[in-house]
């Protein structure tokens, strides 16, 4: 996540807000709804419009935030005191409604060998109540398809999920192609508002075995040839992410067509290793 994209917002903005309500939308995920006065002033994008949250540390009264200007937030926040800095995650806007400038994060619930939950953010997320203070630092958006994409593909584990339910909510009703999404459990699939050309393929992540994203990526290995004036959009676990485009590539699409994010890495417990 280094490099700066061309679709990200050259001064990005801080929103700060607060803990609306929250639900568990599926086993897998949990939504948090969040509010406030700077929200009015959000500029929804749709695709995978994705920030950096903030968050308070559990012996905060008040949530520190790193004062900038311009794109550069990391300095500063790296020079708050570790016992002040905020948590920092990246997450996507699940949905935004500007009537009532409330966003929507969906966290992804996920667990370590003993069952105990696990990650900073979802932990935060889970225990979350109204009131509860956080920041949204925006940060565009990483989606960039050409207008000419013959087909789009696009592949994901969950994480990648609220991304790609907007990907084909916002995309043209005319596009065509593919979206192969992976879920930990079959209640996780959900309705996908999306163009009729696209076909969307669940895959269900039965297998405890193997690290998030492997069932994925062997989906997108069945696809042997790869239009070259295509488009694709791959993120989720980073082997998933970076084998992902190795194989499109292999199959034929350049590499400046293909956008792939590792939103996070698999670590073997020590026990399962
Ligand atoms: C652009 C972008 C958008 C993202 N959007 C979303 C989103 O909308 N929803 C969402 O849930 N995530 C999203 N992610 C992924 C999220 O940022 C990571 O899962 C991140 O690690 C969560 O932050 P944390 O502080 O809880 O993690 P940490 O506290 O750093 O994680 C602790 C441990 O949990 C493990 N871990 C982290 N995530 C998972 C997971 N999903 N499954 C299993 N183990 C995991 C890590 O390997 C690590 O060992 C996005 C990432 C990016 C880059």
């Amino acid at each position: 996540m280094a490099k700066i994209h061309r679709l990200m917002p050259e001064n990005p903005r801080m929103f700060r807000a607060e803990v609306v309500r929250t639900r568990r939308v599926s086993p897998s995920l949990h939504r948090l709804t969040v509010a406030g006065a700077d929200l009015t002033a959000f500029a929804w994008q749709g695709y995978d419009h994705w920030f950096r949250l903030f968050l308070q540390l559990p012996h905060q009264r008040r949530l520190r935030l790193p004062e900038f200007t311009g794109s550069r937030w990391w300095q500063p926040y790296l020079a708050i005191p570790e016992e002040e800095r905020p948590h920092c995650s990246n997450y996507t806007v699940a949905d935004f409604r500007p009537g009532t400038a409330e966003l929507d994060i969906d966290f992804v619930v996920h667990r370590g060998p003993g069952g105990e939950l696990e990650g900073r953010a979802a932990i935060w997320a889970c225990a979350a109540r109204p009131g509860d203070a956080l920041a949204v630092l925006d940060q565009g958006r990483l989606f960039d398809c050409p207008q000419d994409a013959s087909e789009v593909i696009v592949a994901a584990d969950e994480t990648g999920l609220p991304a790609t339910t907007n990907i084909l909510r916002s995309l043209p009703a005319h596009t065509v192609g593919r979206l192969i999404q992976e879920v930990p459990t079959a209640r996780d699939r959900r309705t996908l508002d999306s163009p009729a050309g696209m076909r969307v393929t669940w895959v269900v992540r039965d297998d405890d075995t193997s690290p998030p994203g492997t069932a994925t990526l062997a989906e997108l290995r069945r696809h042997t040839r790869a239009d070259p004036a295509g488009y694709a959009f791959v993120v989720g676990e980073s082997t998933l992410a970076t084998e992902g485009r190795r194989h499109l590539h292999r199959a034929g699409l350049p590499k400046d067509r293909i956008t792939f994010s590792g939103f996070w890495k698999h670590e073997a417990h020590p026990a399962a290793a």
